[in-house]
């Protein structure tokens, strides 16, 4: 795993923005948030307005990502987000594999897919796994993670400079208020590192493990604590500006 000082604050908005919602915030964020060398702040908003929001942060140091992104840049595939435009209107990056987006019918091969055409498109893959409440209490979450992290990276090439965001984010747990034990993250953190090295060499030192589910700006330290990892996924406390930022600060 990258053993860097930077960190990752992923701001997943969701469907839960209007339009002029989403430009409203972005706004607010890019008056209030300075920058800061070691920490990352990515915000994504819905697909309808990345590129309000990309034009917004084009002169700021907050980075746009994608939602979700098809697997072919362009083509007969009604309703898809192109990554090719992602990328066009400024994404950086992208989520893929969310729980909610697997919910919906998107498969560990779907995943795989997107993260080949991402990586095509230099857009850093945000790569979502993580257990449900069933698979959590019949102990099966390491099989879980080792099936959905091995499928994930399949055939993955890295290009120099490239690399993957691995999200644990325990389905369970996603806008329950209440966050993973972070002794349990710091485990999973260790079966996600052995399971992409034993993938192969290549993804050795390229790709980092942040967490997510019910982060406030209480919890995000013990996720970072002790570097067991680079950053964490925001969803419901990414919506406020305010409390954004305080996550922002105790992050370091
Ligand atoms: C998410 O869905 O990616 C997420 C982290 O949500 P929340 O912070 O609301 O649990």
């Amino acid at each position: 795993m990258i053993n860097k000082n930077k960190r990752y604050v992923i701001a997943n908005w969701k469907m839960k923005l209007g339009h002029q919602q989403s430009i409203d915030l972005a706004k607010e964020l890019k008056k209030k948030y300075k920058g800061d060398e070691e920490v990352e702040l990515v915000v994504c908003p819905s697909a309808s307005a990345l590129s309000a929001v990309g034009e917004i942060f084009k002169s700021s140091p907050i980075k746009l990502g994608a939602q979700d992104i098809f697997y072919h840049d362009f083509g007969a595939y009604t309703g898809q987000i192109s990554p090719a435009v992602a990328r066009e209107v400024g994404c950086e990056y992208v989520i893929v594999g969310h729980s909610e987006a697997r919910k919906l019918g998107e498969t560990d091969e779907d995943v795989n897919r997107k993260i080949v055409t991402a990586l095509k498109n230099n857009l850093t893959p945000i790569v979502c796994v993580g257990e449900t409440f069933r698979e959590y209490e019949e102990k099966k979450t390491e099989l879980v993670i080792v099936a959905q992290v091995t499928k994930a990276l399949e055939d993955i090439k890295l290009n120099d400079g490239q690399k993957i965001i691995i999200a644990y984010e325990p389905v369970w747990v996603i806008g329950s208020g209440q966050a993973v034990d972070h002794n349990i993250f710091q485990h999973i953190v260790q079966i996600i590192a052995h399971t992409a090295v034993e993938i192969g060499a290549a993804l050795a030192n390229k790709f980092e493990v942040i967490y997510g589910g019910s982060v406030d700006e209480e919890n995000v330290s013990e996720f970072i604590m002790g570097n067991i990892s680079t950053g964490v996924i925001v969803g419901n406390n990414s919506l406020e500006a305010d409390k954004l930022i305080k996550i922002l600060n105790n992050i370091r």
